[in-house]
């Protein structure tokens, strides 16, 4: 482009010159008489110019004649004729003509004065005006091929120009030439466009002029240069201004070119307007630096002021706010503000202080919104933005509001104003949505950041000094951390802890929760119930120790880790072992009181029951044979009666005393060497006189050595188990006696064929006051002192007692007696 115009410029001098030449050569062909057909007086003019040259030889000839002048003095004027005829016909009318002169000239002389001096100076004459004018022919013909030549030059730079001008105007770049002062000689029009000027009123100004103070200097000291010669060409940017007196960023390259009109040497001055470029650059140097204060600042809160003030290199920015909501009070709230303490904004600033989000306005409108508001100009009436009084008063005329989005939600807005009303660009808006997410992301992952850090920070003070021992453990079960406490629990270092201790416990753990049936330590996200387990303290003193484990997942859930809350809970189990222990003392005796009570209701409610029966009977005899009337028959049998209703109140007195005594210790025993056998028959013998509905036999083993113990007692205990077998046995039954050698004892046993003993009821016979209340049982009067009574004596004797019973088909009473020490049998008694 450079070389390109100065060969313009050059072009432009040349053509300068030749307009200069063209201007001096006037108006040939301009010589067309007024008023006439123009063809016509072009044949006539030509016609006269034709023959003008032969009429004027003729004249000259014939003033020869007529004058009678020498050859001498006619030549001059043959010539001239010769000469400019040559000057302007053709080669063969200029020869011609000066043939004819010559000949004229020569016919003179021969006419006259027939004189060889004479003819040869005539010939001679006549020679040379033929030769003249063959030579000024020739002169006049290369004259015309070099004017033709020039014509052509002149035509082809006349196009050229053509091109160079409107390739000139066609071009977005502005271009002018200037003279070494600065002084504009021709502009093009983008140049006058660019400077908001027209061309005329340009030209009237100089390269200085359209210079904004602060660059003049630089142009001034650049124009030096290049007038000096000492650079050729100079470039640099520079800010014109434009006649409406906006500012417009140019770059502008001057080259000096060698001459323009007057063979002056001067400028070539090439301007181009980078505004676009400048505002381009604004907005990538300005997001450049907002992300260079997000990346390089950890705490939004702190950075917010270098980030607004950052904002404020926007292009074309005056103010920047950033707003952000007081959730309490619903207000928005400008954070903060930039330029900060600049008094010509202050009343401004000190206006946008709070906002409410709801507001109609344009802040309101885009926090509500979550996109960019724009006020064009506050100046407008249509105008809704709500400082607008207070931005007018400070030269602030529009606004650019865009919000700060984290995670879908406004959390700040971004407010710019200019002192030019404007609207922002399309790549603006695209550049201030990003900027919008981008710092949307900074504040509110700071806000995160910070949450998590406090978060931690509360962690890590609890697990420092919480109470309760904690431990990290890895998925595997290593011990990663042991707080404090746990170390002050188990008394032990953290790697005695890591290496000896913890795999122990680990162990511990995971077999009480096997016992329990619950999830070993490693296998997952635990239901979070503990197990306790018994654990050595570096001191050797034991505690129990309460495990809590709880599985940390990663995020694709699977345990990274597990946090294990353990206690010592040895004072509260000590504790409540004891309470367990007293409570189960507390039951026992709750139940054995219950059990005496019950008892002691059973026993009033038996022995009453007894009481009465015999009473009744005893009373009702007594009144029959009071009465009198009866024949003795009659008196006897009531008499039996009575006796036997006496007999058994007498009977119970005397069970409930022994019992009494047996239990109180106060029963004595009259120990001696008893032939059991001897009892037993006797039993049967009583028995069978008293019963005939039963059969009795007896299986008496009569090696049967005799036994040590109290004869009435054991007399007693066999009486009892026969009338048992007796009156528990149907009519028809077989009572059995049988007695044998048992080891050290000797066994006895008395058998029935009666109802039996239901299975549920057989360990509970031997119980006081205890008696089956089913079945056939519950019909058959009785104490449930007997059975009582019975294993208390054998007891007493060393022995043992039992029962086997089939319900419906009979039961089996055993007892066992010690043999007695000598080991003598029953014979060697009787007869020794
Ligand atoms: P009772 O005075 O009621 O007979 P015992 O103490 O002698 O009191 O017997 C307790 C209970 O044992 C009886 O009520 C009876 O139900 C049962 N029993 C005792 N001996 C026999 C037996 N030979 N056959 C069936 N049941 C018996």
């Amino acid at each position: 482009m450079l070389v390109n115009a100065a060969e313009g410029a050059r072009a432009t001098s040349t053509l300068c010159a030749l307009r200069t030449f063209q201007a001096a050569r006037g108006g040939e062909g301009s010589g067309a008489l007024p008023g006439t057909d123009p063809r016509s007086s072009t044949r006539i003019w030509s016609l006269v110019r034709r023959v003008t040259p032969f009429a004027a030889v003729a004249a000259i000839f014939a003033l020869q004649v007529l004058t009678n002048i020498g050859p001498v003095v006619a030549f001059p004027l043959y010539l001239a004729v010769v000469l400019v005829t040559a000057l302007q016909r053709s080669r063969l009318e200029s020869t011609a003509l000066a043939l004819i002169a010559a000949v004229a000239i020569l016919s003179w002389s021969l006419i006259v004065n027939v004189d060889v001096a004479n003819i040869s100076g005539a010939a001679v004459l006549g020679a040379l005006l033929v030769g003249l004018a063959i030579g000024s022919e020739e002169m006049v013909r290369r004259s015309r091929e070099a004017s033709a030549r020039a014509e052509e030059t002149l035509s082809r730079l006349r196009d050229s120009e053509k091109t160079l001008r409107s390739a000139l105007e066609s071009t977005s770049v502005g271009l002018a030439l200037a003279d070494l002062e600065g002084r504009w000689l021709e502009v093009n029009e983008p140049l006058a466009a660019l400077l908001g000027r027209t061309k005329a009123t340009l030209l009237d100004t100089t390269l200085a002029a359209i210079t904004a103070q602060p660059d003049r200097a630089e142009l001034e000291h650049a124009l030096a240069l290049l007038r000096f010669g000492d650079v050729m060409h100079w470039e640099g940017e520079l800010t014109a201004l434009r006649q409406d007196g906006l500012a417009v960023p140019v770059s502008l390259f001057i080259a000096r070119v060698p001459s323009v009109v007057h063979g002056e040497p001067g400028l070539l001055v090439q301007a181009t307007d980078v505004s676009l470029r400048k505002r381009a650059d604004a907005l990538r140097e300005c997001l450049g630096a907002a992300r260079h204060v997000m990346v390089t600042s950890v705490d939004a809160e702190r950075a917010l002021p270098e980030l607004v003030s950052v904002l404020r290199s926007f292009p074309d920015t005056a103010v920047a706010l950033f707003w952000m909501l007081d959730a309490d009070r619903q207000l928005l709230v400008s954070r903060c503000a930039s330029p900060m303490h600049e008094a010509r904004f202050a009343p401004f600033l000190e206006a946008s202080r709070r906002e409410s989000p709801a507001g109609a306005g344009l802040i309101g409108r885009a926090w509500q919104a979550g996109v960019i508001a724009v006020d064009e100009d506050v100046e407008r009436a249509d105008s809704t933005y709500a400082r607008r009084g207070v931005a007018r008063a400070v030269g602030l005329r529009s606004v650019v509001a865009f919000p700060a989005i984290y995670d879908g939600e406004v959390i700040g807005l971004v407010e710019l104003l200019s002192e030019h009303a404007r609207a922002p660009r399309e790549d603006e808006v695209a550049l201030l949505a990003t900027l919008g997410v981008e710092i949307g992301q900074f504040v509110g992952r700071s806000r995160l950041a910070q949450a998590l850090r406090r978060s931690e920070a509360d962690h890590r003070a609890i697990y420092e000094r919480s109470p309760i021992g904690i431990a990290r453990v890895s998925s595997t079960g290593e011990l990663l951390e042991a707080n404090p406490a746990l170390l002050r629990m188990l008394e032990h270092d953290g790697p005695t802890m890591r290496d000896n201790v913890w795999p122990d416990l680990l162990r511990s753990f995971d077999q009480a929760a096997s016992r329990l049936r619950k999830a070993p330590m490693l296998a997952g996200i635990t239901d979070g119930s503990s197990i306790q387990v018994r654990a050595a303290t570096g001191s050797g003193k034991w505690l129990w120790l309460q495990m809590t484990a709880t599985s940390i997942p990663d995020i694709t859930g699977r345990p990274e880790h597990v946090l294990v809350m353990v206690e010592d809970v040895t004072t509260v189990r000590d504790t409540s072992d004891k309470l367990e222990e007293a409570l189960t003392a507390q039951r026992d005796a709750n139940s054995n009181l219950e059990k005496i009570d019950r008892t002691k209701s059973e026993f009033l409610s038996i022995v009453s029951h007894e009481f009465r029966t015999a009473l009744t009977g005893i009373q009702g005899f007594s009144e029959l044979i009071r009465d009198g009337g009866l024949d003795p028959d009659e008196v006897k049998a009531y008499g039996g009666y009575i006796f036997n209703d006496a007999d058994r109140v007498n009977r119970l007195i005397g069970d409930m005393l022994d019992l009494d005594r047996m239990e109180s210790g106060r029963m004595t025993m009259r120990s001696g060497a008893i032939d059991i056998n001897e009892v037993l028959t006797e039993a049967i013998s009583r028995a069978a006189a008293s019963s005939v509905t039963v059969e009795f036999k007896s299986d008496l083993d009569p090696r049967l050595p005799i036994v040590a113990g109290d004869r009435d007692r054991l007399v007693q205990v066999v009486s009892n188990l026969v009338n048992n077998a007796v009156k528990y046995s149907p009519e028809g039954g077989t009572v059995t006696l049988s007695s044998r050698v048992e080891g050290e004892t000797a066994l006895i046993s008395v058998t029935d064929t009666g109802i039996g003993i239901p299975a549920d009821e057989i360990s509970h016979v031997f119980e006081r006051f205890r008696r089956v209340r089913s079945g056939a049982a519950q019909a058959i009067p009785g104490t449930g002192l007997g059975l009582t009574i019975v294993k208390q004596i054998v007891e007493m004797h060393g022995g043992k007692i039992w029962v086997e019973s089939a319900l419906g088909h009979g039961s089996s009473f055993h007892f066992t007696i010690p043999l007695a020490a000598d080991g003598a049998v029953a014979a060697q008694l009787r007869h020794g």
